[in-house]
């Protein structure tokens, strides 16, 4: 399976790292071995003194498909769940100022928590669905896809285009403003509060 990850979409968050608004879609992939799942336990990499949490809503893909028109996406997202796109920003910012390839500050293992997935909710509830992330029990970042720089099926259409999706591919659709460094000892808790009212992930960092 294939782990594709969105990066700046959200107008705030890319204000809030001072770059450049995309004309099309940012995607880089992650390993499958970047999942973690059943909500173990991070353990902050010896390589990074500056890992930051992104939240982000993740689209599983439930049917093959390439060259998806946007009005046929819905039809190949099977399932809906929230992760974390963990970034060695301190590692991204060097590959950044170099014009390098991020892979090591973006894909390194367990760099993709995962929470569970439960079946799509109509299409019209999630283009317009709220998410958040509590740190230590505190509000650190809200999302809601309707401030989406690309929404949803504009970003199935355009991934297909390049990757033939197949059943299980995930999309991390991107993180909005918020982003911050974690610490050892950091409970993470994601909600999707129209899906559940109990956190959709709950780890800790270590
Ligand atoms: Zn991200």
């Amino acid at each position: 399976m294939k782990i594709f990850c969105i990066g700046r979409n959200y107008v705030a968050h890319i204000a809030e790292l001072g770059n450049d608004r995309p004309t099309a879609p940012v995607v880089f992939m992650k390993p499958d071995t970047a999942l973690l799942r059943n909500n173990e336990d991070f353990y902050i990499p010896d390589f990074s003194q500056d890992i930051h949490h992104e939240v982000e809503l993740v689209l599983r893909v439930g049917k093959e498909g390439k060259n998806i028109q946007p009005q046929f996406a819905h039809k190949y997202i099977d399932g809906i769940g929230l992760g974390i796109d963990f970034t060695a920003r301190d590692l991204q910012a060097g590959l950044k100022a170099k014009g390098l390839p991020w892979e090591i500050s973006k894909s390194f293992n367990s760099s993709a928590p995962i929470s569970q997935i439960v079946p799509v909710p109509a299409w019209e509830t999630l283009q317009q669905l709220h998410f958040h992330l509590d740190v230590n029990g505190e509000r650190r970042q809200t999302g809601d896809t309707t401030l989406m720089l690309f929404p949803l099926e504009e970003l199935v259409a355009y991934i297909s285009q390049f990757f033939h999706l197949k059943h299980g591919d995930l999309i991390y659709t991107g993180t909005p403003e918020g982003v911050a460094a974690v610490k050892a000892g950091d409970r993470l808790q994601g909600y999707l509060p129209s899906v559940q009212e109990a956190p959709m992930f709950d780890f800790l960092v270590k």
